[in-house]
């Protein structure tokens, strides 16, 4: 099983891709970024293709499969149905030429993520250009409208929050807030490892972002510092919806990124929200040692993943405090029923660990504790916690009208470039 599992995700789990990755083989990296960092590699976020229904949505009915389907498009699934779209303006709703692109500030499997600024108040935004065609051919279709709803759907300090979307005949656009101090991965990998007050700020957050979610029925999937970005007040922001689902009960699809994902999602059981919960504790273990628990210089996923089946009590521990490895240790429990985060009082019991115990979670939430490290902005619109990326002029093929064969399939994208 393990093995079938490694080899499913091949050699995708920790990426160090330069470019753009389009492949139309089922498992899917999310994030393709190219990183020099000391000491890291940007961690790739994996998928199948979708196999099960969004319960948000509603929109798709009909049958459901717990196999993992590996195959590639079928001819049917890849034609497609040309339509010739007039663009309409909503009112309060965003297009391209209300936008001057900047510079890039990451890049994924699907295209971009842009520094922009409104023409008309003047203030930067993070601009996400989604590549229609890449995303139906790797059948990402409902990951990526679940990403725009759930983002809708979410409104908290410690979240990304989207201001609007919309589309042209090529390309999904999502409107978010900038977030300019940078990921948390960078400053992980430039300190190596936090101090434990550090690790618990970050992780409280991170937690009271999760616990929201979770309240709302959504479960993240792809908790990493990868995808927690600093605010120029230093507090976090969670980011990249892309596996975000909702989800009341229980889901199978196999996502995230190998080195957080729960034994259960290894196994190829179903799963519940606690999956975040255990990506919590594999999030504290890194944020407290520098690198995730089933770390290895080599990239095997099948060692990998026979060690997370077998659990962290089978690892040699750095020395944390007693009170952060019993945090972890609950976190990353095995048994989902017996997981912190999943147990009859779900997040309450992780608010309430001896590890977080001088937490204040109401000034927290408030943002009232002041954040341990201080992003340095010059001013609005700098952009100097980012990696550069080669421009390749990526965005002369935004906004050129032509054929728009998917639009159909995301509805929720207002469609109003040319
Ligand atoms: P994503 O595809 O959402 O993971 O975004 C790719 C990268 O773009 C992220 O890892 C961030 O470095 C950057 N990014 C995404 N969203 C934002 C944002 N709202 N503000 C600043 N940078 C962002």
């Amino acid at each position: 099983m393990i093995k079938r599992m490694a080899d499913k995700f091949g050699h995708l789990g920790t990426l160090k891709v330069a470019s753009d990755q389009s492949s139309t083989s089922s498992i899917l990296s999310r994030q393709s970024q190219s990183t020099s960092l000391d000491s890291g590699v940007y961690r790739g976020s994996i998928s199948t293709e979708r196999t099960s229904v969004s319960e948000w949505s509603n929109k798709r009915g009909g049958s459901v499969s717990m196999d993992i389907v590996e195959h590639e498009p079928k001819a049917e699934e890849v034609v497609p149905q040309v339509i010739v779209r007039t663009p309409v303006r909503l009112k309060g709703s965003y297009r391209l030429a209300d936008f001057i692109i900047q510079r890039t500030l990451g890049t994924g499997s699907f295209g971009r993520v842009h520094l922009v600024r409104s023409k008309h108040n003047l203030r930067f935004y993070a601009m996400k250009v989604l590549n229609k065609d890449k995303i139906v051919k790797t059948k990402q279709v409902e990951h990526t409208n679940n990403e725009q709803q759930m983002l809708r759907a979410v409104q908290h300090p410690f979240i990304i929050n989207l201001w609007g979307t919309f589309q042209d005949s090529a390309n999904l656009y999502m409107v978010m807030d900038f977030v300019p101090g940078g990921e948390l991965f960078t400053l992980l990998r430039r300190s190596n490892r936090f101090p434990e007050p550090v690790a618990k700020f970050y992780a409280a957050e991170v937690a009271l972002a999760l616990n929201h979610l979770h309240s709302l029925d959504i479960i993240y999937r792809d908790l990493k510092p990868e995808n927690i970005l600093l605010n120029f007040d230093g507090h976090i922001k969670v980011a990249d919806f892309g596996f975000a689902k909702a989800c009341a009960s229980t889901t199978w699809t196999l996502c995230g990124t190998p080195d957080y994902l729960a034994p259960e999602i290894v196994t190829q059981h179903r799963y519940n929200k606690s999956v975040d919960w255990y990506a919590l504790g594999v999030l504290i273990f890194e944020m407290l040692s520098g690198l995730p628990p089933y770390h290895s210089p080599d990239t095997n996923h099948a060692i990998l993943y026979e060690k997370i089946t077998r659990g962290p009590r089978f690892i040699r521990w750095p020395a944390f405090g007693t009170h952060a490895t019993d945090l972890i240790l609950k976190l990353m429990e095995g048994d989902p029923s017996k997981r912190y985060g999943n147990l009859h009082h779900g997040a309450g019991d992780v608010f309430a660990h001896v590890w977080f115990r001088e937490v204040d979670w109401d000034k927290l939430r408030n943002r009232e504790i002041t954040a341990p490290y201080l992003p340095k902005i010059q001013g609005d619109g700098d952009a100097s916690a980012f990696e550069k990326y080669p421009e390749d002029n990526a965005s002369a093929l935004y906004g050129i009208p032509g054929l728009d064969p998917y639009g159909k399939d995301f509805p929720d994208f207002d469609y109003t470039s040319i």
